[in-house]
């Protein structure tokens, strides 16, 4: 299968902005730059970033064990979605298939495009994704389909063999959101790239890293569509800052192990103490640092939290999360907190 045809024709025939730098770069060391105005006073900050944040990718590269050309990275990983759709979705004609309950900017930002939303809600026991229903819904413009695993809000991941199946058989590319893949004891898809032409994985350095401030989204695909993703990107969209940050933070990977280690115990006490809380009627099982609950009645529970100065998010409106409440997994002193005001309601 090759992706070539769906791409968009603009994009395939677009010149890209080409910086002076890019050209110059690796080049010697005493090169004097005149070519972007900018101050030349070194403060650390005054020149343009690496516009292929060469220094980072290959940090990442060995990390994530992929080649820096199968490597994308953006302004956070909602960058990263936005230009999936721009490159692939032509305004007012293509669309895009997500699964509710999901993440909610995949709507968001195909609006913004002028595209389409085709849904088709997952399973109701298990929030799986219903394959014959997405293929049937799925028509010739439709050019991504979005799975969201381990998914946001219900905190579960998708089968293996479900993925597999829509991979195969889904006629446009698959974005396998994997935002919350550090918690999960599944693998990530980025190992399986190779066998996959329309694979694109994203995930995100804002959850298990701990660096939403700085903004880093990472994108994984074959050469070919991370080359095109290339040509559309802003030129400067990673920031100096947020390249050297997250280049400290990749090399601590003790400090990450230990975090995770201690979010996955937390996630397993919180879970066991929600139990005990007499207005809560299921506690689903959680493959994010997250965990989905249904209660009695959630817009009276919510707002009740809010009066004791605990912020959660509230799901009910979405599809098949009647009552449900979305909890992220804080430190012990705040889950503590939660579970006795809980308690206390
Ligand atoms: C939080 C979240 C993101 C956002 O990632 P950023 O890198 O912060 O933009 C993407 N996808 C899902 C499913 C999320 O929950």
């Amino acid at each position: 299968m090759s992706i070539q045809h769906l791409i968009r024709p603009t994009i395939q025939a677009l010149k890209p902005y080409s910086s002076a730098r890019d050209e110059f770069k690796g080049e010697k060391e005493d090169l004097i730059f005149l070519d972007a105005n900018e101050n030349p006073f070194d403060n650390g900050i005054n020149r343009y970033p690496d516009p292929q944040q060469t220094a980072l990718k290959s940090v990442l590269s060995e990390l994530k064990n992929v080649p820096v050309a199968n490597i994308l990275l953006g302004n956070g990983s909602d960058e990263v979605l936005d230009l999936l759709i721009r490159m692939f979705c032509e305004p007012n004609v293509d669309n895009i298939v997500i699964l509710p309950p999901t993440y909610g900017m995949y709507e968001v930002l195909a609006n913004i495009n002028a595209v389409k939303t085709l849904k088709v809600n997952l399973s109701a026991e298990e929030f799986q994704p219903q394959t014959a229903k997405i293929l049937e819904t799925a028509d010739a413009n439709s050019k991504i389909l979005f799975l969201c695993s381990p998914n946001n809000p219900t905190g579960n991941s998708f089968k293996v063999s479900t993925i597999e199946g829509l991979l195969n058989d889904f006629k446009g590319i698959v974005v396998i959101d994997e935002a919350y893949i550090d918690f999960s004891s599944d693998k990530s898809w980025v190992s399986r790239l190779q066998e996959f032409p329309n694979l694109v994985v994203t995930q995100t350095l804002s959850k298990a890293y701990g660096m939403a401030g700085i903004r880093l989204g990472m994108c994984f695909a074959s050469s070919e569509i991370i080359a095109t993703l290339n040509k559309i990107k802003p030129p400067y969209n990673v920031n100096t800052l947020t390249q050297k940050r997250a280049i400290e933070g990749f090399k601590n990977s003790r400090l990450f192990e230990t975090e995770i280690g201690c979010l996955l115990e937390e996630r397993k006490v919180l879970s066991k103490a929600l139990e005990d809380v007499n207005f809560v009627k299921n506690i689903y099982l959680s493959d994010a640092n997250f965990i989905m609950i249904k209660v009695d009645d959630a817009n009276k529970r919510y707002q009740q939290l809010i009066d004791h100065g605990i912020v959660i998010r509230n799901r009910t409106s979405q599809p098949l999360c009647d009552n449900c409440l979305r909890l992220t997994v804080g430190t012990t002193k705040e889950n503590t907190h939660l579970i006795e005001t809980l308690k206390s309601l």
